[in-house]
């Protein structure tokens, strides 16, 4: 095992969304899956601090780590494939770059100097990628560069990429340079020459790509990629082709025979085995032949963009190998759901997600949504927001407070049964200003969430500002919506539970970010029992 950690470099050329984050996940567990101690990190080159932010339309949904980062999804297919966790360290953005440049500046660190890009921003990037092998935690350290070689943007990354490879010397780094080898149908042939200015602008700027590694509809035929390696100057059988694949859990097997790993070892001087990828293959397989199905409403207001939800999506893939079920998630939203068109759109479900989200958009579907799955016994997970709207569907419709709301939708409510975290009054700024990140929570014996767990504590991860209100505890507990799990130091709910249903559960938290392959997160895995049941007993 090596002491002097090497550095993998992931750019991409051509076109953006070829999936490098999938790639350089997949790469990892490769190498992971041989001994080594990988982790992935993302730079982003763009100029808000993280992606916290962002709307969900714009960038998917934003990650949260155990430390309570608000980062880019692709840090989640890394935590999914390795089940390593992964924090602030994994991923950077310009914004934070330039702050922490900036924040010196200011405290007279570079005193008589002019702040530049290069040296000081560059110098920053590269402190930041050295973080993580500094850290002594891992052999090996992929980073992705987020964008597409070429953009302006992009500069100081890559130029920090040619300084560090500088720096640490051959044999210590590997430049991967994923691209896309586009196919007209009309002339029926694969296209070689994208790659090859692609591959162009990287040197233009220092850098030589190793391997590529290149999207395709089609096979690679041996000409074409000896045409890639002659004239991207780069060896033949590091010339990888990535086909597309039915789903991202493939992509490490066809990466391991393309010969990926074992192109990048040799590079880095590093011994190579054969990747004991035993567990993985056995979720594939479970995955890949369900024995039944059932389908399962995910109700949002972003439903149009997979993205927006993906680490939900993905726990529903482990759940369902974990059960050896297929989980149809029908995308639902919000907006357009009314107690006249909710039978229609929801009652032939097996089971029902009410998702996280802010603001007052699609809210009232939403609780529409849960009165009809709590009334016909529906299997029934709201998470962060989808639970208070399952509190608030309970207050309204049970309790009878008629105008009972959060805050976070109606300041005036008479009936705030969720309220603003005590801890956020006084919040101003938006950006990281959260209960953010893992928290305690202790939980009752006599409850679903006790089976689920099969322990009295758990830590779960969190994005929110709104919370139960502890003032009406008393009466929905009275009234059949019990509290079954709260933060030992200050009393907060973070699970609500109907006991009198079969399965219906809300949780402050966001159990989906911590849902590895190995893991497959034990909620979602009986949330989709539950489903199972549920159509087993309505035949
Ligand atoms: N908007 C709600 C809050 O801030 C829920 C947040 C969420 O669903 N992540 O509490």
């Amino acid at each position: 095992m090596t002491t002097n950690p090497k550095y993998i470099f992931v750019t991409g050329g051509v076109s953006s969304s070829l999936g490098k984050g999938i790639i350089a996940a997949s790469l990892a567990k490769l190498l992971q899956a041989q001994g080594y101690r990988a982790t992935i990190q993302k730079l982003d080159p763009y100029i808000n601090i993280d992606p916290g932010t962002l709307n969900p339309y714009e960038h998917g949904e934003c990650y949260v780590t155990d430390d309570g980062a608000e980062t880019d999804l692709d840090l989640g297919h890394y935590e999914r494939f390795l089940n390593v966790p992964t924090s602030q360290a994994n991923n950077v953005t310009t914004g934070r770059i330039y702050q922490s440049v900036i924040d010196k500046e200011r405290r007279g660190e570079f005193l008589g100097k002019t702040v530049q890009v290069i040296p000081h921003i560059t110098d920053e990037i590269k402190r930041r990628i050295q973080i993580l092998g500094n850290s002594g935690d891992y052999d090996i350290v992929i980073t992705e560069i987020g964008g597409t070689v070429g953009d302006i943007e992009s500069l100081p990354y890559i130029e920090a990429v040619r300084q560090l490879e500088w720096d640490l010397g051959e044999h210590n780094t590997c430049v991967i340079h994923l691209t896309l080898v586009p196919y007209l149908s009309a002339a029926g042939e694969l296209k070689t020459k994208p790659t090859q200015h692609s591959v162009k602008t990287l040197m233009e700027s220092g850098v030589q790509a190793d391997i590529l590694v290149c999207r395709t509809e089609h096979p690679l035929s041996d000409g074409i990629k000896t045409k890639l390696a002659r004239f991207c100057n780069v060896k033949k059988e590091a010339v990888i082709e990535s086909i597309d694949a039915s789903t991202i859990y493939d992509v490490p097997n066809l990466m391991l025979e393309e010969g990926l790993d074992k192109v990048v070892l040799n590079q880095l001087q590093l011994k190579s085995d054969v990747p004991d990828l035993r567990r993985w293959n056995e979720f594939l397989k479970r995955h890949k032949n369900p024995k039944s199905e059932v389908t399962i409403g995910l109700i949002g207001k972003y439903v149009e963009l997979q993205d927006s939800y993906k680490s939900i999506l993905e726990s529903f893939i482990h759940a369902g190998a974990e059960n050896e079920v297929k989980v149809n998630v029908e995308p639902i939203h919000s907006e357009y759901l009314s107690q006249s068109n909710i039978e229609f759109k929801l009652g032939h479900l097996d089971g029902v997600l009410v998702a996280p989200g802010f603001g007052e958009r699609g809210i009232e579907g939403k609780i529409d949504a849960v009165r009809f799955v709590r009334e016909q016994n529906i299997p029934f997970l709201g998470i962060c927001l989808g639970m208070q709207m399952a509190v608030i569907e309970y207050a309204r419709n049970v309790l009878n407070l008629k105008d009972a709301n959060s805050v976070e939708m109606d300041e005036r409510t008479p009936d705030p049964v969720i309220n603003l975290m005590a801890s956020q009054k006084g919040v101003v700024n938006k950006g990281g200003t959260m209960r953010l990140g893992t928290w305690d929570c202790n939980i009752e014996k006599d409850s679903i969430a006790y089976k689920v767990y099969k322990t009295d504590t758990i830590t779960e991860r969190h994005r929110h500002r709104f919370e139960f209100n502890n003032e009406y505890k008393a009466q929905f507990e009275k009234a059949g919506m019990k509290a079954t799990g709260l933060n030992p130091e200050t009393g907060l709910v973070e699970i609500v539970e109907i006991p009198a249903n079969d399965w219906f559960v809300g949780v402050q938290y966001h159990p989906e970010y911590k849902s590895t392959v190995k893991s497959p997160h034990p909620l979602f895995v009986a949330f989709v029992g539950a489903a199972l049941k549920y159509k087993k007993k309505k035949k």
